[in-house]
C-alpha cells in the first residue's frame, strides 16, 4: 500500500492524501488550504468563488492524477467531516467520482451549503459510511469509526489492503462529550495492529488554549446565563453540535426560550432522526428566528422552503425586545442591524468560536454595541483538536508500526515523543511496511 500527503504534510487545513494498491486509488480528504506559506490565514471566503482554472493556476489544487479531470479518476474519495479544510475543493473533482462519508457529514454539508455557504455534496455522488460497517471499493477494505471533533459525523477511517492496515485519524480530540468513541477505537486498533497512522498534530504547533471538556464548559455556560438579567446571545457554529446541546441545555436550566436561526433550526430538524433534540414549537421551548439578511437575500428554493417549515414557531425581534430575560438567543455578527443598532440594555453575549474572528470589523463593532448598553462579552471555547498531551497518550495506546503526522505546523515534534515516526514531505510517495 502506498500513501501519498498531497497536501497537509506541514500545515493546519487543504487535507488531501492519496492512497494506493494495484490499480485502485483512493482519495482522503480534498480540503481548501486556511494558511499561506508564511502561516497567515488565506482569504478562503474570495478563494471559494475562484474557478477551477484559477485555482490550478494559484497552486490551490493539489496535483492528482484524474482528480479534476484529465486522467483516470481515483475509485473514490473518502471525507472524514464536513469542515472546510477537508471537504472545501470538492465542488472542482470530477463528477464520475464517488464521495464516501456519514449521513452526518452529508447532512452537515447540506446545512452548509444552503445558510453558510459551503460546498454541498450532490446526492448522485454520495456513498453512505455507516459506523464500523466494512466498504469493498477494488481492493481496498475501508471502515468508519466515529470520533468526536467541533463538527457532527466526524470519522476517522480504518483502509486495509494487502495486509497492511491503515488508520487516519481525520480531525478528533479526547475532551469532547463522547469519550466513548477514543475508546471504542484503541480497542479496534489493540485487536489487531496498526502498520502505519496518519495522525493530526494540530495542536503540536498551536498552543491547546483553554484545556477544559464540553462538560466544564457547559456550567460555564449555564452559570454565566443564569446571572444575567438580560437578553443573553449565543455565537458559535451549529454545525458543532456538542456546543449546540451546551447551549440549549443552559437555556433549559435557566428557564429561558431558545432562540434559533433558521440555519440552526434545519440542523436540528435533520438530526432528529438520530439524537435526541428539541425541535421548533409554537409557543414552545425553541423558537426560530429569521434574520434580516436571509429575508432579504432574495429567493432560493431550498433555502425558501426551510424558512417556511419553521413559521409556526418564528419569532419577531419585537417579542424578543420586549422581554429579553425570557431568551438565549443564537447570534451572528451579521445579525446587529436586525436590533436596528440598539440592543437591549445589558444584553451580552457568549462568544464560542475561535478567538481570531473577534479582531474582524464586524466583531469590534459588535464588542462596541455591547459595550454602549453595559452588556459584557464572554468569551467560552475549547479547541476542536487533540490537545498535546492527548497526542501522546492517544497515540500509545494505538502503538501503530509507524506514524505519519498530518494537518500540522510542526510535524518534527511528533520525534520528541515517538521514535517510530516518519515525515513525508507533500507530494512524495511513501510505501507502508
Ligand atoms: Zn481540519
Amino acid at each position: 500500500m502506498d500513501i501519498t500527503i498531497h497536501r497537509g504534510s506541514r500545515e493546519v487545513g487543504g487535507n488531501c492524501v492519496e492512497v494506493r494498491t494495484g490499480e485502485t486509488r483512493l482519495i482522503l480528504d480534498l480540503g481548501m488550504p486556511l494558511f499561506g506559506d508564511d502561516r497567515q490565514p488565506l482569504e478562503t471566503f474570495s478563494l471559494r468563488r475562484r474557478s477551477t482554472t484559477e485555482l490550478q493556476e494559484l497552486g490551490i489544487l493539489p496535483q492528482v492524477s484524474g482528480l479534476f479531470g484529465e486522467g483516470t479518476p481515483p475509485a473514490a474519495i473518502l471525507l472524514s467531516h464536513a469542515h472546510l479544510d477537508h471537504t472545501g475543493l470538492l465542488n472542482h473533482s470530477a463528477d464520475s467520482i464517488p464521495v464516501y462519508a456519514s449521513p452526518g457529514t452529508s447532512k452537515m454539508m447540506l446545512a452548509g451549503s444552503l445558510f453558510a455557504a459551503q460546498v454541498g455534496l450532490p446526492q448522485e455522488r454520495y456513498r453512505e459510511v455507516k459506523p464500523e460497517e466494512p466498504i469493498a471499493v477494488g481492493n481496498f477494505t475501508i471502515t468508519g469509526y466515529p470520533v468526536d471533533h467541533s463538527i457532527y459525523g466526524c470519522l476517522a477511517f480504518l483502509i486495509e489492503a494487502e495486509g497492511k492496515r491503515l488508520l487516519y485519524s481525520g480531525d478528533l480530540r479526547s475532551h469532547g462529550r463522547k469519550p466513548g468513541m477514543e475508546r471504542r477505537l484503541i480497542e479496534v486498533c489493540q485487536q489487531q495492529p496498526i502498520d502505519a497512522l496518519l495522525m493530526e498534530g494540530t495542536h503540536f504547533g498551536f498552543a491547546d488554549g483553554n484545556p477544559a471538556n464540553e462538560y466544564e464548559l457547559e456550567r460555564e455556560i449555564v452559570k454565566f446565563v443564569g446571572q444575567s438579567d438580560s437578553l443573553v446571545l449565543a455565537s458559535f457554529s451549529p454545525q458543532h453540535v456538542d456546543r449546540l446541546v451546551a447551549f440549549i441545555r443552559a437555556a433549559k436550566q435557566t428557564g429561558r426560550i431558545f432562540v434559533a436561526d433558521v440555519y440552526t433550526a434545519f440542523i436540528l430538524h435533520l438530526l432528529q432522526s438520530e439524537i435526541n433534540l428539541p425541535q421548533p414549537e409554537a409557543q414552545g421551548f425553541v423558537r426560530v428566528y429569521v434574520p434580516k439578511n436571509l429575508k432579504e437575500s432574495g429567493h432560493r428554493p431550498g433555502r425558501t422552503k426551510q424558512i417556511e417549515r419553521f413559521r409556526d414557531s418564528e419569532i419577531m425581534i419585537d417579542e424578543i425586545k420586549a422581554d429579553p430575560e425570557k431568551f438565549l438567543m443564537v447570534f451572528r455578527a451579521s445579525m446587529l442591524e436586525d436590533f436596528d443598532g440598539e440592543l437591549p440594555q445589558r444584553t451580552s453575549c457568549l462568544y464560542s468560536r475561535w478567538h481570531g474572528y473577534l479582531e474582524q470589523p464586524d466583531w469590534s463593532i459588535t464588542r462596541q454595541k455591547i459595550g454602549d448598553v453595559n452588556g459584557e462579552l464572554h468569551e467560552v471555547h475549547t479547541s476542536g483538536h487533540i490537545l498535546s498531551a492527548d497526542i501522546v497518550r492517544f497515540v500509545h495506546a494505538i502503538d501503530p508500526q509507524t506514524i505519519i503526522p498530518i494537518h500540522t505546523f510542526e510535524p518534527e515534534r511528533f520525534e520528541e515523543f515517538f521514535d517510530n515516526v516518519i515525515r513525508i514531505e507533500d507530494g512524495v510517495e511513501h510505501t507502508i511496511g
